[in-house]
């Protein structure tokens, strides 16, 4: 074992406090990440506060991880000290089922391995990147395109890939119409990968208070959805809608801005449920849907797409210490649009 630092919170209503983890030794196809920066992503705050099932405590957030590779095991192939490289949500999967064996990890029939908050399959409680080193299978590992800096880079493995993934699955191409509601780490590099792809983007904020920012970010239309007219005024318009709100809202109200076969597809993961009327998706056939991040594959063809379109997040750099602060931030929707430790920060403590 190998002891490293890190910031862990210690019960569902705890701060962050600076501690040490183990690391396991190397397996021959692993790697020893150097972690540079890690993204704060809203999961982080719905797992460590116990919101979707309970954890253990003390427990180190972070799957938004990039780093520089800074040892490698004796089988590995694909990468070499020095490299620089993401690590996602997951760290592992059975790697043997159907979904597995088609580059869809994230829907691994036995469970894929969370990056924290799981038990892997050499014993330990997983923890992820708010930490200095973290120890991978390299299979579970992708590469950083060099134009794009590994601050910046960090959201993309998790917020760009969960909006690249369904945008990619569901078309969203030019012609097609294509909504985000919630415009929040996932929502405005939904907003910057649907423009990429050549779609009319628009976007269903709580308030227009970031309207000139969305519109920056590449949205064509802005409505405020605290507006009753919003839904009046596009009733049956949008091929496909994103949902990225991380509380329980309404989902009747945004079904019926579906046009006729569109699509809301739901990656805000609230604890609480979210009833659908049978009639909301009768009437135009309309699917209602949920996407779970990417798999590997896909990830590593998200951060080459955002390399070749320039595209990267919209952050707020901070210190190790100021991840409570964040988080309260993240809780008020005053993020702009992605918070990410600088794990140098760290290695003062
Ligand atoms: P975030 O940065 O907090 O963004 C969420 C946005 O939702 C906010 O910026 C806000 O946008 C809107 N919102 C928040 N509370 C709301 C409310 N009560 N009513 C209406 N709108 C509200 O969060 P995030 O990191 O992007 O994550 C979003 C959700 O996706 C979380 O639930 C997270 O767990 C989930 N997630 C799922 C996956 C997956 O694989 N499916 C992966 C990552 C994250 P406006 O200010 O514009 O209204
Ligand atoms: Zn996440
Ligand atoms: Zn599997």
């Amino acid at each position: 074992m190998v002891t490293v630092k890190a910031h862990a919170i210690f019960n569902p209503e705890g701060s962050f406090q600076a501690t040490t983890i183990e690391r396991r030794e190397l397996e021959p196809n692993d790697v020893l990440v150097e972690i540079k920066y890690s993204g704060i992503c809203h999961s982080d705050i719905h797992t460590a506060r116990g919101e979707w099932w309970d954890v253990q405590y003390p427990l180190v957030p972070g799957h938004e991880i990039t780093g520089i590779v800074s040892q490698v095991g004796a089988k590995v192939t694909k990468y070499a000290i020095g490299d620089r490289v993401g690590v996602g949500c997951m760290v592992d999967s059975c790697r043997e089922c159907a979904s597995c064996r088609n580059d869809q990890e994230q829907y691994c029939h036995n469970g894929y391995t969370l990056t924290y908050a799981a038990n892997d399959r050499y014993g330990q409680y997983t923890q992820g990147g708010y930490s200095t080193h973290i120890v991978v299978s390299e299979d579970f590992v992708v590469r950083i395109p060099d134009n794009l800096p590994l601050d910046k880079a960090a959201p993309l493995l998790c917020a760009g890939i969960t909006t690249y993934s369904p945008l990619r699955h569901w078309n969203a191409a030019p012609g097609k119409k294509v909504a985000i509601v919630g415009l929040g780490g996932l929502g405005h590099m939904a907003v910057k990968i649907a423009r990429a792809m050549g779609a009319e983007i628009t976007v269903l904020s709580q308030t227009l208070n970031k309207k000139e920012d969305g519109l920056r970010l590449g949205a064509d239309h802005y409505y405020a959805t605290s507006n009753p007219e919003t839904f009046k005024e596009l009733a049956s318009s949008f091929d496909l809608i994103i949902n990225t709100v991380s509380a329980s809202i309404d989902i009747n109200a945004y079904l019926s801005l579906l046009a006729l076969d569109g699509t809301l597809v739901n990656v805000g993961a609230p604890a609480e449920p979210m009833p659908v009327n049978a009639f909301s998706l009768i009437g135009l056939r309309r699917s209602f849907a949920g996407s779970s991040m990417g798999g590997i594959r896909e990830t590593q063809e998200m951060l080459d797409f955002c390399a070749e379109h320039q595209i990267a997040p919209e952050i707020e750099v901070i210190a190790a210490n100021q991840i409570d602060e964040a988080w309260e931030r993240v809780l008020v929707s005053d993020v702009r649009y992605r918070f990410v430790i600088d794990i140098s920060t760290m290695q003062s403590n």
